[in-house]
């Protein structure tokens, strides 16, 4: 069992869980809270001057674990590959503005496409970003999703497959993002776990939890404690591993967006303290 969690510090949220909050109020909230990290969802930087941005952040005491998100590589329509590519340096210029060391990469999937097809231009897409995004010094993160995602949004679904891909780069700037919510439910995730950092690969870990029933299939996740995941069980893996970076939540739910999100922060610090 891993120990348990006794200050905010190892803590990061993503902007997207407070989602009503612009990234000012998030940026001042998550700060007076004592939380450790943030990550940043690119909608929330959205005409804004980045690097001013990044210092306003890290005047609040919060380091800038991620930007949120690039990838969607695959299509079957040339253009939009390769905008998708341009798009993908954009979003690596943006980290390095903002002094993100790493940007998570949703993969992409088209259902007109087979799953080897977006695989292999999946593979192709990071080939083309690779150098740019080394240039930049900002890390890829590959996250694979759970398989309810495998039609539009990530054709990678197990952590195997992750691990496969970035061991096929092998570049200290291509790793692994772990989140429990896509990756719960795999008998092999210790396994892969272990693989993944005994590589070097394993660069960040998301929670939340899995809601029984869960209602909407991408804004129904909820509060560590509230679902069936064994988030502790699986950050002992993840430690065991030897990751030691930030915890991140990540909560996508219309039902808490709803809320008062002065309220559902406290939640959140008090569930990653006592659930995860
Ligand atoms: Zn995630």
């Amino acid at each position: 069992m891993a120990s348990t969690l006794t200050d905010l510090s190892k803590l990061c949220v993503h902007t997207i869980t407070t989602k009503p909050w612009n990234i000012d109020l998030a940026a001042e909230e998550f700060g007076k809270a004592g939380i450790g990290g943030i990550s940043v969802w690119r909608n929330t930087l959205e005409g804004r001057d980045i690097v001013r941005t990044g210092d306003l952040l890290r005047a609040n005491n919060l380091n800038i674990v991620s930007l949120v998100r690039g990838g969607f590589f695959p299509s079957a329509d040339a253009i939009k590959k390769k905008e998708a590519i341009e798009d993908n340096r954009l979003a690596i210029d943006e980290a390095e503005a903002l002094g993100a060391s790493m940007l998570v990469l949703v993969c992409g999937a088209e259902p007109r496409i087979s799953l080897d097809k977006s695989r292999e231009m999946i593979r192709a897409g990071i080939e083309a970003i690779l150098p740019y995004a080394e240039n930049a010094k900002v890390k890829l993160a590959i996250e694979p999703l759970h398989p309810m995602y495998a039609d539009t949004r990530s054709a990678l679904n197990t952590l195997e497959q992750a691990n496969d891909m970035a061991e096929y780069f092998n570049s200290a700037y291509v790793g692994v993002a772990i989140d429990v919510y896509h990756l719960w439910w795999d008998p092999h995730l210790e396994h892969e776990i272990i693989r993944c950092g005994a590589n070097g690969n394993l660069l960040a870990f998301h929670l939340c939890d899995w809601l029984s029933p869960t209602i909407d299939m991408l804004n129904d996740r909820g509060l560590m404690g509230n679902g069936c995941i064994d988030i502790r069980q699986i950050r002992s893996w993840v430690e065991k591993a030897g990751f030691d970076g930030f915890n991140e939540v990540e909560i996508f739910s219309h039902k808490h967006w709803a809320e008062d999100q002065h309220e559902f922060l406290k939640q959140i610090t008090e569930a990653y303290l006592n659930h995860s």
